[in-house]
């Protein structure tokens, strides 16, 4: 038994032109660079399956014959670009749809994208190793796809909000770029796209930000502590130049202690306790004032 690993291909916008219902094959037209990509891709190993909905059937636009027709069409240009025979290997094709009119076949599907239905077919039937393979697709529900059966995704698209949605784990602009990526991520050892590498990433850049915190929390600790330093020197430099004003507020300030306890001893007579207690206040206002003027 052999293993292979494989790159699952989308089809619409991925290896062909297509952006309506495609049934007739003499309009199958190759996007730039895919046949010679392919090429290197089949020379390094790769089998190439193709794994495309075609929900067209089920809306009666046309017929699984159609579908068949498009996908010789699709492998008699690719291997007449190529050289090869049997460059793409296989075709896997969906042709069920829940909003469809052809009554047969108007149904959810475990093979409609993005449930990954033809990818764990196609891996069945084909002896793929699926830890080694790869997907690529112009779509959110091809990634999706891709990352349900375990597979590295690529994402073939210039758009942000796809980028956005999509989760894949790799961006390309083109075909050639996707192919070059999995050409230099093949020996790279698989790790499962699942939330536990989400997360690890997520960990990875939630540290670095609570660093970056961390750092500029000990900053400003640091300058907080040299200004206070500063202040308290400049302050005993003060001190030692003793002055009559500072004498008098040192006494307003001793005058307010004293007063504030004779309130406290008297807290059973309100009015003593008003009395004493407005004195140590306003004695201690005094102070403040006094030391005010001697800062000027
Ligand atoms: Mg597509």
């Amino acid at each position: 038994m052999t293993v292979d690993p494989a790159v699952f291909l989308d089809r619409d916008n991925t290896i062909i032109a297509n952006d309506g219902d495609l049934g007739d094959p003499s309009l199958v037209r190759l996007l730039d660079g895919v046949p010679a990509a392919l090429k290197v891709l089949r020379d390094a190993g790769f089998r190439l399956v193709v794994v495309t909905n075609q929900g067209g059937v089920a809306r009666g636009r046309y017929t699984e014959a159609a579908v068949d027709a498009v996908h010789r069409r699709i492998a008699e240009l690719v291997d007449q670009a190529t050289g090869l025979e049997r460059t793409i290997e296989r075709f896997y094709y969906c042709p069920f749809h829940p909003e469809g009119v052809v009554p047969e076949y108007t149904r959810e599907h475990p093979w409609r994208k993005p449930q990954p239905g033809m990818i764990v077919q196609a891996a069945a039937d084909m002896d793929l190793d699926l830890t080694k393979s790869f997907l690529i697709g112009d779509a959110p529900r091809d990634t999706e796809a891709g990352r349900r059966a375990g597979i590295r995704t690529v994402l073939l698209t210039r758009d942000a909000d796809r980028i956005a949605r999509a989760h894949a784990d790799f961006v390309a602009g083109d075909f050639a770029e996707a192919a070059a990526i999995v050409m230099r991520k093949r020996h790279e050892p698989f790790v499962p796209h699942d939330i536990a590498r989400t997360e690890s990433r997520q960990t990875a850049a939630t540290r670095r930000v609570r660093l970056r915190t961390r750092d500029e929390g000990a900053e400003r600790i640091r300058k907080a502590v040299l200004e206070l330093a500063d202040e308290l020197r400049s302050e005993r430099n003060r001190r030692r130049e003793s002055s009559p004003i500072r004498f008098v507020a040192t006494a307003l300030v001793l005058a307010s202690l004293l007063t504030a306890t004779f309130a406290f001893l008297n807290l059973a007579d309100l009015q003593s306790f008003a009395r004493w207690g407005s004195a140590a206040v306003l004695a201690l206002l005094l102070a403040i004032v006094a030391l005010l003027v001697d800062r000027r």
